[in-house]
């Protein structure tokens, strides 16, 4: 009898894979020292009420400086550090460093917008996430009106039980929550209505081709009509240019993000572009 010789699922180890396993253990090394030495800064980005065109928030975005003064943006570093067990770490060092900034205005006499943090899903399987937010805050004396925090539908999908009960400790204090990118994760709509969020952001997805997609605009309209019904606010992520910026307007939308107005800067650019002094 003539058998066949069973197949065995093989990959070529070829020098490519080789130094593509080198290079991200090289990029892991490089990150684990740069969370040790905090060689990273909050980048903030405006929050545009489409009705009075001023400035009414802004977001804190995380970016890693390197020695050779090359930035290097959240998408490439944030799941990393997810893995890596290091975004607890870096999740409360990002608190940390947008208090400090709020101290600095505070204590310059300039009027300040409430600033939105991004919390990753991971975060939340801490107990006491809320209790160590909260301990940031008093230690710089800073009232939880001027925080709002951002998380996903997968940050929710988690562990609903455990997510529910931080979320609720967190606005019992007096937080804020923007359900983030909303539209492009698994939760239903039910949970809209189950954690009672402040505020929803529309995924830069559906705004991309809004002025030329129906389907979108179609998605668009009826998240803003759910939300209303909610007494969510609105806020439209990555509006570029005045075409969209009348489309989500006409529709309702009360908030806008987007490169039109201001990509993330930084913390100085803000105050010299956007922040005045109290009379
Ligand atoms: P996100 O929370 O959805 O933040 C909005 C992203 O959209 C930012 O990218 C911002 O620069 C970008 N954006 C804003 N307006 C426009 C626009 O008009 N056009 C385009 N093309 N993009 C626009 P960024 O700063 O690269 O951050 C990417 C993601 O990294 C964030 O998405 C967030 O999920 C994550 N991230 C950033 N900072 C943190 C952090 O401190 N902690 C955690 N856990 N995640 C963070
Ligand atoms: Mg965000
Ligand atoms: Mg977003
Ligand atoms: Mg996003």
């Amino acid at each position: 009898v003539k058998r066949e010789k069973p197949t065995i699922p093989y990959i070529f180890y070829t020098k490519d894979i080789h130094e593509e396993i080198e290079s991200s253990m090289l990029f892991e090394a490089e990150l684990k020292i740069a969370v040790q030495n905090e060689e990273f800064v909050v980048y903030y980005q405006p929050f545009i009420d489409l009705k009075t065109n001023t400035v009414v928030g802004m977001e804190a975005l995380l970016r890693q400086i390197k020695h050779n003064g090359e930035m290097v943006l959240p998408n490439k570093f944030i799941g990393v550090l997810e893995q890596m067990n290091l975004i607890e770490k870096v999740g409360i060092m990002v608190i940390e460093k947008v208090c400090i900034q709020l101290r600095r205005w505070l204590d310059k006499g300039y009027k300040v917008v409430p600033i939105s943090v991004n919390l990753s899903a991971l975060q939340f399987k801490n107990p006491n996430l809320a209790k160590n937010i909260i301990e940031i805050l008093e230690h710089y004396n800073i009232k939880p009106g001027y925080i709002i925090l951002e998380i996903t539908e997968s940050t929710v999908m988690e562990d609903i039980g455990l997510a529910h009960f931080t979320l609720n400790e967190l606005k019992d204090y007096g937080f804020c929550i923007s359900i983030d990118d909303f539209g492009t994760g698994y939760a239903s709509i039910g949970y809209l209505k189950k954690f009672m969020f402040n505020h929803l952001k529309i995924d830069i997805s559906f705004i991309k081709e809004i002025t030329k997609n129906n389907q979108d605009r179609a998605i668009v309209e009826a998240i803003i009509s759910i939300a209303k019904s909610l007494h969510l606010t609105t806020i439209a992520e990555g509006i570029e240019d005045e075409e969209q910026l009348a489309v989500m307007s006409e529709m309702g939308c009360e908030i806008g993000q987007g490169f039109l107005w201001d990509k993330p800067i930084s913390s100085t650019q803000i105050e010299e572009k956007y922040l005045k002094r109290n009379a």
